[in-house]
């Protein structure tokens, strides 16, 4: 199927051509037809599968057919996005903004980390597409800058997340702000039990999509996993690096100390590096992604809250340094590699005190991950293998030594 095969108007067409969008993705092949028929779809997709897209087309064009090309005096929010990270909010903004540039919908995001005042300005002079988080949302609610009555589409993204996050409460509070009869949409990686009771009460009769989050991004994934005392999972770190890995990496923390803290000895390994999380401020975030995504910095250095759904493509490899306790976080954090039939390849270091989140996840995807008993830090050694000397050199410059480039095939 083609683009051009969607009743969309050709402005619409044409911006989403030069976007050099062909084909659509399989999210979208089945969900814009349904949110073009105006009924109310839960869909379980990750980013990296062309969700933005299968929501924000067919909702400028919807939004189109009422509006024209005309201009519109006093314009009210049409289309209310809720997702829960500045980043989203950001990356939605500029998906809304390509796609509706040959239309006059107006789009703006709200979010919080950011002064009040410029969000107030461009609240006034109306809007057709409000993206927001969820707090921010509500507090210019409170101060009289937003309007939610003329609300026709509501839509709920990485609503997995926003419960992780604890966001779900305001989020139902954002909903009943809006009118009763409206088109809702609601988008998620995963649908856990809590999602589905949500998306019962907030969606009344509802078409269901399911894009298998595992397959998607199991399938081109190689996945190895390392044993090791948490003690060495910076050496095993700096090995991979000097004679592993290529390309772009994402290094994925638990804890913002963590993120900060395997960022200084990498940069005292004169490693190109950034780092996001939520400790640090939204200008330096948007640096540091805009920085690795053109390449200045080959390493990104994340938290999982931080990183969730950032776009950022040709990423070669993703580390595990720290397992996640949530098993669906590392279906999320390898989605970041392997992504539109490009191959990747994870890495996850194991300390003992995370050995039973390694069985959760395997349960969830449904395979055993491969285990790498090859390699100088092993520990839990299985029997059958044999446990190689560290031949790895650690140069300052991170060079490699003969012994270490001879050591690099072993450990595959
Ligand atoms: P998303 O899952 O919405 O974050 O989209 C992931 C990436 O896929 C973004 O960079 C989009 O610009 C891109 N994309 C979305 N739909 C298509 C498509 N049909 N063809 C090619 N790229 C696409």
């Amino acid at each position: 199927m083609q683009f051009s095969e969607f009743p969309f108007h050709k402005s619409i067409l044409k911006a989403v051509a030069e976007e050099r969008y062909h084909t659509p993705t399989l999210v979208q092949e089945q969900a814009i037809p349904k949110v073009l028929a105006k009924k109310n779809v839960i869909v379980s997709a990750q980013t990296g599968t062309g969700k933005t897209a299968a929501f924000a087309l067919p909702i400028i064009q919807i939004l189109f057919d009422k509006q024209g090309l005309k201009e519109e005096e006093g314009k009210e929010i049409k289309s209310l996005i809720v997702t829960p990270t500045r980043e989203l909010a950001i990356q939605i903004l500029e998906n809304f903004k390509t796609y509706s540039k040959y239309t006059n919908l107006t789009t703006a995001a709200v979010f919080g980390g950011v002064s009040l005042e410029p969000q107030k300005d461009i609240l006034a002079h109306g809007v057709d597409i409000l993206i927001a988080t969820p707090g921010r949302l509500i507090d210019l609610y409170l101060q009289g800058f937003i309007d939610l009555s003329a609300i026709k589409i509501f839509v709920l993204d990485e609503a997995d997340l926003m419960l992780d996050m604890g966001f779900i409460t305001d989020v139902k509070k954002i909903e009943r702000l809006c009118p009763k009869k409206k088109q809702t949409l609601l988008f998620s990686a995963t649908i856990p039990e809590k999602i589905d009771d949500l998306a019962k009460t907030m969606l009344k009769k509802s078409v269901k999509i399911e894009i298998n989050p595992e397959e998607t991004t199991a399938k081109n994934i190689g996945q190895l996993l390392y044993y090791l005392p948490k003690k060495n999972k910076t050496d095993l770190c700096l090995d991979l690096l000097r004679n592993t890995i290529n390309g772009k990496i994402i290094i994925f923390r638990r804890t913002k100390i963590g993120v900060d803290k395997l960022e200084q000895t990498l940069l005292k390994n004169d490693y190109d590096v950034v780092s996001i999380h939520g400790d640090k401020s939204q200008a330096i975030r948007n640096k540091a992604i805009e920085d690795f995504r053109n390449k200045k910095a080959t390493i990104l250095i994340a938290t999982d809250v931080a990183a969730r759904g950032i776009d950022i493509t040709n990423v070669d490899a993703i580390i595990n340094f720290d397992i996640p306790n949530i098993p669906e976080t590392y279906v999320h954090r390898i989605g970041r590699t392997g992504r539109a039939g490009k191959s990747g390849i994870a890495f996850s270091f194991c300390s003992p005190d995370e050995n039973s989140y390694i069985k959760t996840i395997e349960a969830l995807i449904e395979k055993t991950i491969k285990i790498i008993v090859d390699h100088p830090y092993i520990i839990n050694k299985p029997k059958h293998k044999k446990l190689q000397p560290n031949t790895v050199s650690k140069n300052k410059k991170g060079r490699k030594s003969e012994a270490s480039k001879k050591n690099k095939k072993r450990w595959y």
